[in-house]
């Protein structure tokens, strides 16, 4: 689909007076619209909830704009619990799909109340030992091999590799986790998988679901508990390239109530609760990283310097994931010229995009880096002393607010303790 900014030259120069570039800026209206688009596509299922993954962007006043449409939020280290205490989330708002987990961190999610995602079977006595045993626990399951799903009519074809990741249990352990933590006196359980990320495929989560929801129905007769609810986990992706299709959220929930009518419904289970732990479908397209064009040079070939840098935003030199760009006012323009668009990380690989045919690019010209709603700014990092940018919020009603200030160095440096013997040259 033809990619748009949420944005206009206009108010883009209206908020550059307050608020310098490189910004990150999120898209109320976007948000708001694609969250109830995701609850109307699963309203068939009386218990379904949105469990926004906090680490795609984690500010509070995204989170509160989800909360009040009714999501709750799922964490994974106790810094992502802290901050979904301050915005108001407790017990059941709460998801807590952590691994490698620390002592603290798994106490922290006990004291809320959130429902804990177990990641291991050794953590059925780490719980024991550190907290206690709430009334339902979730486990995270991983089937190893490969996950495939063949090319389907939208002609597109996934694949991860569930055997080398580092999550989940095999289902012997599922099935040994699930009868220790009954006989400790858990009460409900829930299943969590997440097998392939970013999947603009609408057979996703009908395919997971089926293999989740078949787990459940045996672990079920096998262990005689009661499953509560079934996490699909993240996943759902975006069409960050103009030729992907977008994702048909209303389909994939039909797809999804199939596989559940099919599979839960003749084994007595139609009150499980379908979740979803998703990020980047979210907050993705809702998001945009804007940036001057600083500096152009020709060598081989044909660069622009831009005032942000993969510490903004690492996807590209990370994954060497395609963002689409536009350069704002010169959206009917045609792309006749070739560029690298570069940061200024002393790092080859700080390119936002290769070989990108844009139109002619003038010093001074704002660039609209699109879909960087999750994964954009809580990645970034302060490589080279480059300091974390601020973000935006456009709001419903079009005006604006800076919901996270730049960083400034004295951020920077407040970790150094500069008051010792090392003579330090501080007032500078
Ligand atoms: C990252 C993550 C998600 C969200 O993934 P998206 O690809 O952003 O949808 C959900 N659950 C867990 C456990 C994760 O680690």
């Amino acid at each position: 689909m033809e990619k748009k900014p949420f944005l206009t030259l206009e108010k883009a120069q209206e908020i550059v007076k307050n608020v310098p570039t490189p910004f990150h800026i999120y898209d109320e209206k976007g948000i708001r619209e694609n969250c109830r688009r995701l609850y109307k596509a699963f309203s068939w299922n009386k218990g379904f909830r949105e469990y926004f993954a906090v680490k795609a962007t984690p500010n509070p006043y995204i989170l509160q704009i989800l909360k009040e449409e009714g999501c709750g939020v799922d964490c994974s280290t106790i810094t992502e619990l802290v901050m979904s205490e301050a915005c108001g989330f407790k017990g059941s708002d709460i998801m807590f799909s952590s691994n490698v987990t620390p002592e603290e961190d798994m106490k922290k999610a006990y004291d809320l109340g959130a429902y804990i995602n177990l990641d291991d079977v050794n953590f059925v006595p780490f719980i024991e030992r550190v907290c206690g045993i709430p009334d339902t626990v979730c486990c995270r399951y991983n089937p190893g091999g490969v996950f495939e799903l063949s090319k389907s009519e939208d002609g597109v074809q996934v694949m991860d590799n569930p055997g080398e990741a580092k999550y989940g249990m095999t289902e012997d352990q599922m099935e040994q986790a699930f009868l220790k933590l009954k006989e400790d006196g858990v009460k409900h359980f829930g299943i969590h998988a997440f097998l392939a990320s970013n999947t603009v495929s609408n057979e996703y989560y009908a395919a997971l679901s089926g293999i989740l929801f078949e787990l459940a129905v045996r672990l079920k007769n096998k262990t005689g508990v009661h499953i509560s609810f079934i996490n699909l986990s993240g996943g759902i992706g975006v069409d960050y390239r103009p030729d992907e299709p977008t994702p048909n959220i209303a389909l994939i929930g039909e797809l999804v109530h199939k596989k559940f009518d099919e599979i839960l419904v003749p084994n007595g289970m139609d009150d499980v609760a379908v979740f979803s732990e998703l990020g980047r479908y979210m907050l993705a397209p809702y998001g945009a990283l804007v940036s001057t064009c600083m500096h152009q040079k020709h060598i081989y070939k044909e660069y622009l310097g831009l005032d942000a840098s993969a510490a903004n935003l690492m996807r590209p030199a990370m994954y060497g994931s395609y963002h689409h760009i536009t350069v704002l006012g010169k959206e009917n323009e045609p792309c006749t010229e070739k560029y690298d668009v570069t940061g200024g990380l002393c790092e080859n690989n700080d390119k936002f995009a290769i070989d990108r045919m844009l139109p002619k690019v003038e010093n001074g010209d704002l660039l609209y880096i699109h879909d960087t709603g999750a994964h954009g700014f809580s990645m970034g990092y302060n490589y080279n002393g480059k300091l974390r940018s601020a973000e935006v919020l456009l709001k419903e009603d079009g005006t604006y607010k800076v919901i996270r200030r730049a960083e400034t160095m004295d951020d920077y440096f407040s970790t150094f303790d500069f008051s010792n013997d090392y003579k330090f040259n501080t007032k500078l």
